[in-house]
């Protein structure tokens, strides 16, 4: 895989959390619980593969939840744009 491969599977994960969620705006501390709860998952399923002998699922798991953790930080830069646009800033923008 290449980059033009993941940055390619980023946009799909993009369209996807926009048809799952709609257009989202929160402020920038939400977006750091968010994309934290991602990593985590990325960190778990890289802690599944490693600590578990019967689950050979978690490496292509912990490839998922990477393009999730990334999205999620793209989805918060468009957030951070929208707001930016608007004249808020972080303490404004809840
Ligand atoms: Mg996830």
């Amino acid at each position: 895989m290449n980059t033009e491969f993941y940055l390619s599977e980023i946009a799909k994960e993009r369209i996807r959390q926009d048809e799952k969620f709609g257009e989202q705006n929160h402020h920038p501390l939400v977006w750091f619980s968010i994309i934290g709860e991602e990593f985590g998952e990325m960190c778990k399923a890289y802690n599944d593969y490693t600590l578990k002998d019967d689950d050979s699922n978690s490496w292509d798991a912990m490839q998922q939840e990477a393009v999730q953790t990334a999205a999620c930080c793209v989805a918060m830069l468009e957030c951070l744009d929208r707001m930016a646009e608007k004249g808020l800033g972080p303490e404004t923008g809840r």
